[in-house]
């Protein structure tokens, strides 16, 4: 034990309570001593070592995610990744050492030579990239996992499409409509309070696809406006295999929008700030609903087609 371990064990256990650490120590103790794993990689033939050991030896023994330089050692050589190096305190997490600022340079070349597979392999990704550019791909991987296209409240489930539409529908509550045409109503009692966003969502089946209409009221400048999109939940290339008409009227005037599907790859709220979409001033919106101009009770007919 090298001088200064007690003090350091101290720190950590007064922090039995940090819930990741003890998870993380726990599956480091299962996987053995990552010092005994590095010795045998560097020091052995490399191609002798199989893939799946050289990719644990890379894992961080706290988050378990892959490390990506700089690679940190504590004296006995147990690495760790540069997040969790803080939020261990510099202590070392297998052996309890203090970590100081040794980097693993020989790790981190060790990973340059590395190709694995992307992560999303059991959702249909069979690319396979070198170590370092791994991560890129990941985030625009075609297979990664979806966000919840729920907008309003910050929702952070994610997850592939049949796995999302059963999580609108049993978690968000959300309307679920089969078919290509639709008729929407929206009524409001005090529409002049568009300051409290109001906003709704509705899913369409049709063409074996979901579909998410969205409705609601925000400003645009000064202007109090309403505006209704569709978003498509899939990949922005299959999106653009689709169009949408959204048509509102009332007292023999109409106004209509047509357009094409965004991907639910793009935000909720990137697709509302570009105004693709049926915008309709509020003035409009409170003729079209007829009446004293004191409810809103607008009258959204829509269509979606595949082009062919
Ligand atoms: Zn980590
Ligand atoms: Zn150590
Ligand atoms: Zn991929
Ligand atoms: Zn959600």
């Amino acid at each position: 034990m090298a001088p200064g371990g007690g003090s350091c064990k101290e720190v950590i256990e007064s922090r039995v309570t940090f819930s990741d650490y003890d998870m993380a120590t726990s599956s480091a103790d299962l996987r053995g001593s990552p010092l005994r794993k590095t010795a045998t990689a560097l020091s052995g033939n490399l191609g002798s070592t199989s893939m799946n050991d050289v990719h644990e030896l890379l894992e961080c023994p706290v988050c378990v995610n892959l490390m990506y330089p700089p690679i940190y050692q504590c004296p006995n050589g147990h690495t760790v990744c540069s997040t969790c190096k803080t939020r261990v305190h510099n202590c070392c997490p297998t052996c309890r050492n203090e970590l100081g600022n040794i980097r693993c340079l020989a790790l981190e070349k060790v990973a340059e030579s590395l190709e694995l597979p992307c992560s999303y392999q059991i959702l249909g990704c069979h690319d396979i990239f070198p170590y370092y550019s791994k991560l890129k791909h990941e985030k625009n991987c075609r297979y990664r996992p979806y966000s919840c296209p729920y907008a309003g409240a910050e929702c952070s489930v994610t997850g592939d499409i049949p796995f999302l539409v059963m999580h609108l529908k049993n978690d968000h509550k959300v309307d679920m409509h089969d078919g290509c045409t639709f008729n929407h109503r929206y009524v409001k009692s005090n529409p002049h309070e568009v300051e409290n966003a109001t906003w709704m969502l509705t899913v369409f089946n049709c063409f074996g696809r979901q579909f998410c209409l969205h409705f609601e009221a925000f400003h645009i400048g000064m202007a109090p406006v309403y505006m209704a999109f569709l978003r498509f939940m899939g990949d922005e290339d299959e999106a653009r295999q689709f169009s949408y008409s959204l048509e509102v009227g009332g007292s023999s005037r109409k106004f209509m929008w047509q357009g094409v599907p965004r991907s639910i790859r793009d935000s909720h709220r990137k697709v509302r700030d570009s105004q693709d979409g049926l915008i309709i001033q509020r003035n409009l919106a409170l003729y079209f609903s007829g009446g004293d101009r004191q409810e809103l009770k607008l009258k959204v007919a829509g269509r979606i087609w595949k082009e062919q």
